[in-house]
């Protein structure tokens, strides 16, 4: 966790380095971008995990040993996805911290009506993503995730380094840059722990319902089995 040794920054601070970083680390590796944002913000730093692999934890705990791992259990996780979240606990040098919606999935049934996600995923995805992330946030000057370009034409921009006006934090994508034949050779090289669902024919994985996650077909684009019909292409995490 943060602690209040650390430095931190105000927004027009962070806005400013934000800019001067996105230009100066545009072509700089992934471990040298994940060195300045360690150096920058110590332990107002953390990184976001899906827990789909450990690529970018396993990144960040080479450049700030016992990071911070953000983990969004919504209650609609897959089996698998959990167990990587706990091998991830046991075996690397991070603090994995769980996040959950303020409510149980029971509780927003009961408010909302049963399977929201499959008549509302956007207000779904406020309250059991978007919300708890924020909330977590809030002890941080920065965030690290393991969004990359290849991964779909919505996420073909994406910068390495960018100010989130709305949290009023500094978002990092190390890997922005990276392909798949990127990750796969840094997985290979780093011994690094995958969602098993990934060789289960799942490129992207999110929550279990079928209207939110979906195995991807030949020739699909890793995002493509997600909210699969439903016209959504992101949790709202990342907009
Ligand atoms: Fe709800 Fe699906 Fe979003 Fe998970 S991915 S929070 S189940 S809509």
């Amino acid at each position: 966790m943060t602690t209040e040794a650390e430095p931190t920054h105000t927004a027009e601070q962070l806005e400013a380095l934000a800019a001067t970083a996105a230009v100066e680390l545009e072509n700089a590796s992934a471990q040298e971008i994940m060195r300045w944002a360690a150096e920058t913000f110590g332990r107002r730093l953390a990184v976001t995990s899906s827990m789909e692999d450990a690529v970018v934890a396993h990144l960040a705990s080479t450049a700030l040993p016992g990071i911070d791992v953000i983990f969004l259990d919504t209650g609609y996780h897959f089996v698998e996805t959990i167990g990587t979240r706990d091998a991830v606990e046991a075996t690397m040098p991070v603090n994995v911290i769980t996040l959950t919606p303020r409510q149980s999935v029971a509780e927003q049934d009961a408010e909302y009506g049963p399977k929201l996600h499959d008549r509302d995923p956007d207000l779904c995805c406020k309250l059991r993503k978007v919300e708890p992330l924020n909330r977590g946030l809030a002890g941080y000057d920065a965030w690290a995730t393991g969004l990359r370009r290849d991964e779909s034409p919505t996420r073909a921009n994406t910068p390495v380094v960018a100010y989130d006006p709305k949290r009023q934090k500094v978002k990092i994508a190390p890997i922005a840059r990276w392909t798949q034949d990127d990750v796969d050779a840094y997985v290979a090289a780093n011994g690094i722990l995958l969602n098993p669902l990934l060789f289960d024919g799942y490129a992207s994985i999110g929550c279990s319902p079928e209207s939110c996650t979906r195995r991807v077909l030949e020739g699909e684009d890793a995002r493509s089995g997600r909210w699969s019909g439903a016209g959504k292409t992101e949790c709202g995490i990342h907009l």
